[in-house]
């Protein structure tokens, strides 16, 4: 029990229930009002060309706002909110600033607003052979709070306050946590932390969404505020309401391992509302056909001469974002007739398998490991990192295969019209009130 307590709170009003929920986890008790504090939100991604939901995938900005409010009338005076989203992002970054409203907090509050990938990064030695490029930033700051959205991950399982810090890394670093072996993701992020001074964990679960990261995946509404100054204890008691002890997730596992936490929930003190009337199992990963060849909905619909391997975790996010968006590509290309004998493979470790017309490598990985393999009839390269899905379909209709990019286009708008029906669901959320 000699961890800091963890705060469960059911949003009413975001900024009493926020308030509500530093008081039980004593959240401000770290920090010191000359700290310099860096409040880093989950934004991986954001979209200003095609329908975007952010339900479940990017930090509220009530709850930013509602934050910066607390902390400003606390004596806070030098905020900084950083993130260091997709490297796409980079060049709309103030345009991502003034969709959330936090230029309005910069006004406000003076609040400064800093994208990671356009500052510098310090090359951090971990002491055991283990390196990352950190964002000098995030390393200057005094304390971190992490705001980490409560959220389902097809590879990590969840993502929360840990794997958050992930937007703290360069590009480089950021690939590099996607590696194999030795360097598998569930090893390499979780060590992010060690070198940061995190004060403060507050999961932000207005929303949550299954088949997560992105906002391909389905989201509900949950109206919870987790919050707590020990970051692994938050992202346990985060876990659990998702439906994952942790345990049974990889990277808190090793975690916990290294750093000599238990794994039972009973051996943490969690203050204000119980796991177990917030419990309910959302699933983190899409299902795949038993060979290997691609979604089941590929097979419902008797697409056959196709193979798609399903992802590893060597597939970084670049990749990952777009994996969703190619398969509706392919889907798309399917008249009724079997595709002609094709495999496409990703990520940094898969290999094309014999047997074979052709070779589709998605993402400039797989194009490298796949270089000299024997098994490859003719080789379709999607070069890019990550591949472009314009590109990708250039590509392919060059091959005879057709896909239709109006297709992707139909469905981005089915995803965010999907939410338009459902209750509570507001985007609001994502701007700031004043
Ligand atoms: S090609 Fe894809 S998997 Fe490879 S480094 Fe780039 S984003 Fe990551």
């Amino acid at each position: 029990m000699a961890n800091a307590a963890v705060s469960i709170v059911k949003v009413t009003d975001i900024y009493e229930s926020l308030k509500e929920s530093l008081r039980l986890s004593d959240g401000l008790a770290g920090l010191n009002i000359n700290d310099r504090i860096l409040i880093k939100p989950n934004i991986v991604s954001w979209d200003f060309d095609l329908p975007y939901p952010p339900f479940g995938v990017v930090t509220t900005s009530t709850v930013i706002e509602a934050l910066v409010r607390i902390l400003a009338e606390n004596g806070f005076k030098d905020l900084t909110i950083g993130e260091g989203a997709l490297p796409g992002l980079s060049s709309k970054w103030d345009a991502v600033c003034e969709t959330l409203g936090y230029t309005k907090l910069q006004v406000r509050y003076g609040v400064k607003l800093v994208d990671f990938n356009k500052g510098e990064f310090l090359a951090v030695d971990y002491g055991d052979g283990f390196k990352l490029d950190i964002a000098k930033q995030s390393l200057e700051a005094d304390k971190i709070i992490n705001l980490p959205v409560l959220k389902t991950h097809n590879q990590a399982k969840v993502s929360l306050g840990i794997k958050n810090l992930k937007g703290c890394l360069n590009k480089k670093s950021k690939q590099a946590c996607h590696g194999v072996d030795a360097e598998e993701l569930s090893l390499t992020f979780p060590r992010i932390i060690e070198k940061l001074p995190v004060a403060l964990t507050i999961i932000d679960g207005l929303y949550t969404i299954e088949k997560g990261p992105g906002h391909t995946g389905k989201a509900f509404r949950k109206d919870l505020l987790i919050t707590s100054r020990d970051p692994f204890a938050c992202d346990l008691v985060g876990a659990e309401i998702l439906g994952y002890p942790a345990k049974e997730v990889a990277h808190l596992s090793n975690y916990a391992k290294r750093h000599g936490y238990s794994l039972e929930l009973a051996d943490y003190e969690i203050k204000g509302e119980s796991v177990a009337d917030h419990r309910e199992f959302v699933t983190y990963d899409w299902e795949w056909t038993e060979d290997d060849t691609g979604p089941v909905g590929f097979k419902k619909r008797g697409i056959t001469g196709l193979a798609i391997r399903k992802y590893d975790s060597s597939l970084c996010t670049g990749c990952s974002v777009e994996f969703n968006p190619m398969l509706i590509l392919f889907g798309s290309a399917f008249k009724g007739k079997p595709f002609p004998k094709v495999e496409l493979v990703s990520g940094k470790q898969q290999k094309a398998s014999a047997g074979f017309d052709n070779s589709v490598f998605f993402g400039k990985c797989a194009c490298h490991s796949n270089k000299d393999n024997p098994n490859v009839t003719k080789a379709i390269p999607i070069w890019g990192c990550p591949p472009d899905l314009e590109k990708l379909v250039e590509v392919l209709a060059k091959e005879g295969i057709e896909c239709d990019f109006k297709e992707y286009v139909r469905f981005r708008h089915y995803l965010f019209d999907r939410y338009k029906k459902e209750e509570g669901f507001d985007l609001a959320d994502w701007t700031v009130s004043r």
